[in-house]
């Protein structure tokens, strides 16, 4: 799930749920969407980032005994050999 912060064009500000990004980018250019307060279909996503569940770590690099990255075969530091 995903949450975007949304603002009708009256300038009321609410949170929409969707099942992906996908989803909103349809919704949006379908009007689908509506603001709770007064049902206007003029909304824009807010500047606030969404909020995603789960996240990709990005594998750390190896670090040589210098504290730069070393490749297997001979590194940079000239430390290994
Ligand atoms: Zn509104």
């Amino acid at each position: 799930m995903i949450v975007y912060n949304m603002k009708c064009g009256e300038g009321h500000a609410f949170e929409a749920w969707f099942a992906s990004s996908a989803e909103y980018e349809e919704k949006a250019a379908e009007h689908a969407l509506a603001c709770p307060e007064c049902g206007d279909t003029r909304v824009a996503k807010g500047l606030s980032a969404p909020r995603v569940n789960g996240s990709a770590k990005a594998p750390a690099p190896a670090i040589g005994p210098c504290g730069m990255a070393c490749g297997s075969s001979g590194g940079m530091c000239g430390l290994d050999g």
